[in-house]
């Protein structure tokens, strides 16, 4: 893990507390927004990223031990925003619950994952959780799947049986799926949401791989630090630069093109990338 994210971890203690009751409280109506929208927008398998990333569950451990103060004060029931829409988790089991709560307790190290998070809950749209074994784009088993909702919100999926194993970068990506799709009036124009939400997975973790294919280069220019400042990964400046904007069009065209050349990935791989990456900025903005 890169120094700035030591230090992001120790700063962002302050703000944990300040979180914590926002993800704790209560909810029982449910709508299951999967049932809603049967094509399944996203679907992400994190085996190819396995090899090179620390492991989630020691991640997971930081979290737990540091917020045993608070966790007396959990409700199990899911989280509610300020205007009363939520985070659903209804659908799980009680031990699901618990990986889930565990999950969310450890992506708290991440200060962008958590900025993530509150604007999901306080967002208008409902997003339910679910543990179900799910079949991706190419009738394989996918660890991690977004579907989007008729109605906007939608379903984050992870499959039961590697719940206990997700990596960071995986759990990153389909709730930053979930945001992109209720920021979708922010995409004028043609867009990879693949790319942008790969780009955010290694930006609020810190993580990348060599097996994040047809990303390389700009992963390694992400965790060198390139764009970043002593406490972010991309910083708010960067992200708005228009050489990192630049930088950003060309690598999402070589991702693109390396998605074409070796059959990777359904259509929303091969997107092209004709505006910017608002949603990404948007959190980097909020969070930075
Ligand atoms: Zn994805």
């Amino acid at each position: 893990m890169p120094v700035n994210l030591q230090n992001k971890i120790v700063m962002s203690e302050t703000n944990r507390i300040k979180i914590i009751p926002m993800i704790i409280l209560i909810i029982s109506t449910c709508i299951y927004a999967s049932a809603l929208n049967h094509y399944a927008m996203f679907g992400d398998n994190t085996k190819m990223f396995e090899a090179k990333i620390k492991p989630a569950q020691s991640i997971y451990n930081v979290g737990v031990q540091s917020l045993d103060s608070v966790s007396e004060t959990r409700v199990d029931d899911g989280c509610i925003g300020s205007d009363g829409r939520k985070i659903e988790t209804n659908n799980l089991s009680e031990d699901q619950l618990k990986i889930y709560n565990s999950i969310i307790d450890g992506m708290s190290e991440f200060e962008m994952f958590k900025t993530l998070y509150n604007q999901l809950i306080e967002s208008e749209s409902t997003f339910s959780i679910s543990f179900e074994k799910r079949k991706g784009y190419n009738n394989q088993s996918v660890d991690g799947q977004f579907t989007p909702g008729a109605d906007g919100g939608g379903n984050i999926n992870f499959n039961p049986e590697k719940a206990k194993d997700l990596s960071p970068l995986a759990i990153c990506e389909e709730f930053f799926h979930a945001y992109q799709n209720d920021n979708k009036s922010n995409y004028p124009s043609e867009f990879n949401f693949e790319f942008e939400a790969k780009t955010f997975s290694i930006a609020a973790t810190g993580m990348s791989s060599s097996l994040y294919q047809g990303m390389e280069s700009w992963s390694n220019d992400l965790v060198s630090g390139k764009y970043g400042d002593n406490i972010a990964v991309i910083s708010s400046k960067s992200v708005v630069n228009p050489l990192f904007l630049m930088e950003y069009r060309s690598s999402a065209k070589q991702y693109v093109s390396f998605n074409e050349t070796h059959n990777i990935g359904n259509s929303y791989y091969r997107k092209n990338t004709a505006c910017d990456p608002k949603s990404l900025t948007n959190i980097i903005k909020l969070t930075y």
